[in-house]
């Protein structure tokens, strides 16, 4: 048969249907953890970034991370969107100014740093099978590489495609991915990043009041913020939230919903496993929620093209 990709989708899609129709419950359905109140997180106001890779030079140092080809001063990379990937935690992007028609949104570029979101209901801690990622109740998702067995489901299941595999390291390998400074937060140091941004465009605190935070500059700048604070609701609520004055997804940002992947994933992989089916159906079909989800997203930026 010929497995174009239209083809895979209704295979994984009819696989995983077929599997959950047999279960009537899932066998470990878990409900959705709850939120610990006392949590870190950041809060990033894209208005006050100005694009000096600072912030990805303090993180290649903590971490001890591959050195780029370029130097962190060469500020030309801006140019291409990048993402984070094993040689860099978090990347800084930069958006021209969006035009309507004649007129210009506004004058000055956005600057966007991206790293793992470190999400309230993790999808990748949800998606791995053996808790080698694991939502630490300071607000952190960290990885245990002794866990890992290398099955990459973590890849698949993140909304914001961060987790990146050490491909060319072949003995070895590992996901990698934002630690939010983990073992330095707690013994109460700064994330890199935050300690070194001179235009103290992060914010670190306790997500409760990065949030009444970004609430009061809202209220006391009106006009200069969309009235948006992302990440407060988008798949659950994520410790790293953001301010900008361009609507989020002119900016980066993915269209997501309130609603945690998580769910959805833990549900297919409990019938799954329920039933002893072969993890490379699971992996089918996360592959295909993946694929699906990029079809929808390429079908709203279509959308939102036609609308501009
Ligand atoms: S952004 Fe992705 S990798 Fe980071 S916590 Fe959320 S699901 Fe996991
Ligand atoms: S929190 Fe730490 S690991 Fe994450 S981007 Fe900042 S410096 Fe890098
Ligand atoms: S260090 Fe601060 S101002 Fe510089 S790019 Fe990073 S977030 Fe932006």
């Amino acid at each position: 048969m010929d497995i174009n990709r239209r083809n895979f989708f209704k295979i994984a899609g009819a696989a995983a249907a077929s599997t959950i129709a047999v279960s009537e419950k899932p066998a470990h359905a878990a409900e959705p953890p709850a939120i610990n109140a006392d949590a870190y997180g950041c809060l990033i106001d894209t208005t006050l970034c100005v694009g000096c890779r600072k912030c990805e030079e303090a993180c290649n140092e903590r971490h001890s991370l591959a050195k780029p080809e370029q130097s962190f001063e060469e500020l030309s990379v801006l140019e291409n969107e990048r993402r984070p990937d094993e040689h860099s935690y978090t990347v800084v992007n930069k958006y021209y100014p969006h035009s309507i028609g004649a007129l210009t949104w506004r004058k000055r570029p956005t600057f966007v740093k991206f790293q793992c979101m470190h999400c309230n209901d993790p999808s990748c801690v949800s998606a791995c099978i053996v808790g080698a990622l694991v939502k630490q109740p300071d607000g952190a998702v960290t990885y245990d590489v002794s866990k890992c067995i290398g099955c990459r489901y973590c890849m698949v299941a993140c909304p914001f495609q961060i987790p990146a595999y050490e491909y060319h390291n072949a003995l070895t390998p590992e996901v990698r991915k934002c630690t939010f400074c983990f073992n330095y937060v707690k013994n109460g140091q700064l994330p890199a990043c935050v300690q070194v941004c001179p235009r103290e465009a992060i914010t670190f605190g306790k997500q409760l009041e990065l949030l009444k935070l970004a609430r009061w500059k809202m209220k006391r700048h009106p006009g200069k913020y969309v009235d948006h604070i992302y990440g407060e609701y988008e798949v659950g609520g994520t410790s790293w939230l953001y301010l900008g004055s361009e609507p989020f997804e002119k900016i980066g940002f993915p269209k997501l919903g309130v609603k945690a992947p998580p769910r959805l994933t833990e549900t297919i992989q409990h019938s799954l496993f329920q039933y002893f089916a072969a993890p490379i159906i699971l992996y089918t079909t996360l592959g295909g929620i993946m694929w699906g989800t990029g079809m929808l997203k390429e079908k709203d930026a279509k959308k939102e093209n036609k609308t501009d």
